[in-house]
C-alpha cells in the first residue's frame, strides 16, 4: 500500500484517486488507502489530504468522515493542473519481478510520459503483471508529486513494436555492443522520443538487426560495462531527462 512519506512532519498525505476530482466532491477511499490514512497516518476528521485524479490536477482535501475500515475525503480547492511531462517513452524488456518494478518506480519519479513492456527472445520472463507495475507506478506518483501518472502500454512483442513505430518519435535503443554515448545522440536528435533496454540476456542478434533497420532508431552507448537492464534504463532516462527534458 501506498506509502507517501510524511515529510517535513505534519505535511498532507498525497492520493491518487480514479475518479474526476471537482470541488466539494466528496470521494469514498478504497481499503488500503482509507487504511493508510486512518491506521498509519492516524488522520481525522477535518485533516488535510491533497489528492490528483490523472485528469483534473492537484487538489486540497480534507477527511470527511471515517468509519472502521473506510473513509470519505472531501474535496476543498484546485491546487494545480495535470502537469505536461516530458515527452520520453521507456520501452524495457521485463525482467525479474523486483527488478521491474524498480524500473517502472524510478522511471516515474524521473517524469517518463510512458512505460512499454516490450517481449523479446532472450527475456527470462514473459509474463508481466500490469496491476502491480500500475500500483508501484501510482506509488512513485503520489511521493514524488506527480499530477500526471504515467501511461502504462499492454506489452507487445519486439516485431510488432517495431512495425507500429509512430514515425515522428526517435527509437534511442541502448546497444550494450556500444555505440554512441546518448548525451552525443539526444543532443543531435532533439523532439519526442523513447529509450529501448534489452533484457538481462541482451538482444539477440537479428533482434539487433531489425531495431537497426528502423528510420527512427538510434543505437547508443552507456559506457563501457555492461550494465543491468534497470540500471541502464535509469541511467539513460536521467541523462535524457538532464540534457532534452525537464531538469533544464
Ligand atoms: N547479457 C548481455 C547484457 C544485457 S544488459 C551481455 O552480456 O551482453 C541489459 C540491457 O541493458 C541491454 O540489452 C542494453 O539495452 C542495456 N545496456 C547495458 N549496458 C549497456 C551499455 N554499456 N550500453 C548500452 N546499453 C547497455
Amino acid at each position: 500500500m501506498t506509502a507517501t512519506p510524511a515529510w517535513p512532519p505534519g505535511s498532507a498525505p498525497r492520493l491518487f484517486v480514479d475518479q474526476a476530482l471537482a470541488e466539494g466532491a466528496e470521494v469514498a477511499l478504497e481499503a488500503g488507502q482509507a487504511n493508510y490514512l486512518l491506521n498509519v497516518m492516524r488522520l481525522k476528521p477535518g485533516d488535510a489530504v491533497r489528492c490528483f485524479d490523472d485528469r483534473t490536477g492537484e487538489w486540497a482535501a480534507e477527511v470527511a468522515s471515517t468509519g472502521k475500515r473506510d473513509a470519505r475525503l472531501r474535496v476543498t480547492a484546485h491546487l494545480g493542473p495535470r502537469e505536461a511531462v516530458p515527452d520520453l517513452w521507456l520501452v524495457a524488456a521485463p525482467i525479474k519481478k523486483q527488478r521491474i518494478d524498480w524500473m517502472a518506480e524510478k522511471a516515474c519519479e524521473l517524469g517518463v510520459a510512458r512505460f512499454a513492456p516490450v517481449l523479446t527472445r532472450r527475456s527470462v520472463v514473459d509474463r508481466i503483471n500490469l496491476e502491480r507495475l500500475r500500483a508501484h507506478m501510482i506509488e512513485a506518483a503520489e511521493q514524488c508529486g506527480r499530477a500526471a501518472l504515467p501511461e502504462l502500454a499492454e506489452p507487445v512483442k519486439l516485431e510488432r513494436l517495431l512495425r507500429d513505430w509512430p514515425e515522428e518519435r526517435t527509437l534511442f535503443f541502448a546497444d550494450e555492443t556500444g555505440g554512441p554515448p546518448l548525451a552525443e545522440a539526444a543532443a543531435a536528435h532533439p523532439g519526442p522520443a523513447a529509450i529501448l533496454i534489452g533484457p538481462e540476456g541482451g538482444f539477440a542478434p537479428e533482434e539487433r538487426e531489425a531495431i537497426r533497420a528502423l528510420p527512427r532508431a538510434i543505437g547508443i552507448g552507456l559506457g563501457p560495462r555492461i550494465l543491468r537492464a534497470e540500471t541502464a534504463a535509469l541511467a539513460a532516462v536521467s541523462v535524457w531527462m538532464a540534457l532534452a527534458g525537464d531538469w533544464r
